[in-house]
C-alpha cells in the first residue's frame, strides 16, 4: 500500500484528502497534518459576548458542488449566517465621501433599486451579465475534473474555462473596457470587495467577478455549516479514516531522488518535534507565504515562490454605532452592514453586525481593516457605547490578488503537488477544495504509475 501525506487540514487540504479516499480507497493511506489545534484553517469560530460565530471564512455558496458533497457525505447541516441580529432593522449602506448614498433592506430587490438609482441601469446590468456569465463558465469546472486529465497548472485550468482574461487585468481598468461607470466600480464593487477580499479595483477583475458572484449577483444563497464551519472537514477526514495528527507542524519537506532517476522520489517529513516518516506522495496545502517550512531536493533548497499574502485585522466590538460618525444625524437607527468604498474617510476596509449579544442585548460589529490596527480612540469615534471587544488577526488572510502574475503549478515535482494553486487568482472555500481535488487526482496518477 502506498502512503500519502497531507500537509494542512483547511478547505484546500480536506478537498485533498477527500478526493484521495473516494478515488484511492485502500490502495493507499493517507495521513493529514494540521499544526493548528483542529482542521479548518481559515474557516475559524469562536464564542463571543454569549454569542458563536465564524471569524474566517463564513459564508458557502448553494453552487459549491464539492461542499455539497462533503456535507452529504458527513451528515453536515446548513446553518443560517449569524448575519442576522434580532430579524430587524437589516440594512446595507454603502459608504463613499458622499456620506451614505446607498442605503437599502437585503433584500435582493430592494439592493437592485438602491444601487440602480446611484449608478444607473447600464452599469448595473454590465457588472451583473459579467458575474453572471464568469459564474455560467465558472460551473463548469466539475464537468472538468470529472472528464478531463488532472491540470498541471492552474491557468491550464482556468483556460479550460475561459476565464483567463479576466485575471490578467484590474478590476479597474476592465470596468472601463466594459464602459462601467466609477460610481458602480468604485462606490459599489469596490466597496463590496472590500468586505470580501480587504482589497478594491487593484485586484485582478476575476477575483471581483467571483467575489460578486459569490455576494449573489449570480443567484443561489448563502450558508454556513451547523456547529462550525470547520467541523465539515473535521467530520470528513475522521469518517474518511485518514491518520489525522493535529498540533503537529511539518517544518521540512525531504526529497530524495535516486541517481539513475529510474526509481520515484521518497518524501520524508519532520515535524516541529523532530519526528521524521517517509511518504509516497506529498499535498502541499498551506500557502508556502504561511507555511514556515523548508522543501530540500536532494539536501539543497527546492525554491517554490511564496507569493505575499495580506495581513487582516478583524476587531469585533459589541456595541452602537455613533450616527455622526457616518454623517448621519444623532439618533438615527444605522445600517446592520456598512460597505466601504475607498473614498469613505474610515481607516477600516469594511464593518458589518456579525450576531446578536444576549450578554449584553447589542450588535456585534465585525471590522475589517488590512493594514490598520484599531485603537480605543477609533473605537471611541466610531461607536457611541462600546461594551466589549476582541481582536483576530490572520497573518495571512487573502494572497494579494495582482493581475497577470505568475501562479504556482498544481504540480511541483513528481510527488509533490500543491493544493493552494488557484487561490492566487481568485480563492473562497469551494475554490480551495476544487483546487484540492485537482492535485489530489494529480497525485492519484502518480501513484497509479509507479
Ligand atoms: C477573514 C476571512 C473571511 C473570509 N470569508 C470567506 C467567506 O465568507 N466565504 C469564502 O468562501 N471564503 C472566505 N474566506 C476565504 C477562505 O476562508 C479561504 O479561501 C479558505 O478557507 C482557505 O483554505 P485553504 O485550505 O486553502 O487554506 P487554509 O485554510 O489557510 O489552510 C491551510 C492549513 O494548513 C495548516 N498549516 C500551515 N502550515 C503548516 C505546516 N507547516 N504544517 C502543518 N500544517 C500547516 C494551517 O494551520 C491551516 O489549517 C475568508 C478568509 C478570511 C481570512
Amino acid at each position: 500500500m502506498k502512503n500519502i501525506a497531507v500537509v494542512g487540514g483547511g478547505a484546500a487540504g480536506s478537498g485533498a484528502a477527500y478526493q484521495l479516499y473516494k478515488t484511492l480507497g485502500s490502495e493507499a493511506s493517507l495521513t493529514v497534518f494540521e499544526r493548528g489545534p483542529h482542521v479548518g484553517g481559515r474557516a475559524w469560530d469562536l464564542d463571543f459576548a454569549g454569542c458563536h460565530m465564524e471569524v474566517g471564512g463564513v459564508l458557502f455558496h448553494s453552487t459549491g458542488q464539492m461542499t455539497m458533497e462533503m456535507m452529504q457525505f458527513t451528515g453536515s447541516k446548513e446553518g443560517v449566517p449569524s448575519l442576522s441580529v434580532d430579524g430587524k432593522n437589516e440594512t446595507y449602506a454603502f459608504w463613499t465621501d458622499k456620506g451614505l448614498p446607498i442605503c437599502t433592506k437585503t433584500s435582493l430587490a430592494s439592493m437592485a433599486f438602491g444601487i440602480l438609482k446611484h449608478v444607473g441601469i447600464p452599469s448595473a446590468l454590465r457588472v451583473t451579465n459579467n458575474a453572471i456569465k464568469m459564474a455560467e463558465k465558472y460551473e463548469g469546472v466539475y464537468k472538468q475534473l470529472k472528464e478531463h486529465a488532472p491540470f498541471v497548472t492552474p491557468d491550464e485550468l482556468f483556460g479550460a474555462l475561459d476565464l483567463l482574461e479576466p485575471s490578467k487585468i484590474s478590476t479597474a481598468d476592465y470596468f472601463k473596457q466594459i464602459k462601467v461607470n466609477d460610481r458602480m466600480a468604485y462606490d459599489v464593487v469596490e466597496a463590496i470587495t472590500h468586505n470580501m477580499y480587504n482589497q478594491g479595483a487593484e485586484m485582478n477583475a476575476l477575483a471581483s467577478l467571483v467575489g460578486l458572484a459569490g455576494a449573489g449577483l449570480a443567484g443561489g444563497y448563502l450558508f454556513v455549516i451547523e456547529g462550525g464551519n470547520w467541523t465539515l472537514y473535521d467530520k470528513m477526514l475522521k469518517k474518511s479514516g485518514a491518520d489525522l495528527r493535529v498540533k503537529t507542524k511539518i517544518d521540512k519537506i525531504s526529497i530524495t531522488s535516486t541517481p539513475d532517476g529510474l526509481r520515484p522520489y521518497s518524501y520524508e517529513l519532520l515535524t516541529h518535534d523532530g519526528q521524521t516518516s517517509t511518504y509516497d506522495a506529498v499535498i502541499l496545502a498551506a500557502p508556502p507565504a504561511l507555511a514556515d517550512l523548508r522543501i530540500e531536493l536532494d539536501g539543497k533548497p527546492f525554491a517554490v515562490a511564496a507569493h505575499p499574502y495580506q495581513e487582516v485585522q478583524t476587531t469585533l466590538v459589541v456595541g452602537d454605532l455613533r450616527p455622526e460618525y457616518f454623517g448621519q444625524k444623532p439618533g438615527k437607527l444605522m445600517p446592520s452592514t456598512i460597505f466601504t468604498a475607498s473614498s469613505a474617510p474610515a481607516p477600516f476596509k469594511s464593518i458589518g453586525t456579525t450576531g446578536w449579544s444576549p450578554e449584553y442585548n447589542s450588535r456585534i460589529y465585525k471590522i475589517f481593516s488590512a493594514d490598520h490596527v484599531m485603537t480605543d480612540a477609533d473605537l471611541n469615534a466610531i461607536f457611541s457605547v462600546v461594551h466589549d471587544t476582541h481582536v483576530h488577526v490572520w497573518r495571512g488572510a487573502y494572497p494579494v490578488l495582482t493581475p497577470g502574475i505568475k501562479h504556482l503549478p498544481f504540480e511541483l515535482n513528481k510527488g509533490l503537488y500543491f493544493a493552494n494553486a488557484l487561490e492566487t487568482f481568485a480563492g473562497s472555500i469551494e475554490v480551495e477544495t476544487v483546487g484540492g481535488v485537482n492535485a489530489a487526482n494529480l497525485c492519484r496518477e502518480y501513484i497509479r504509475s509507479l
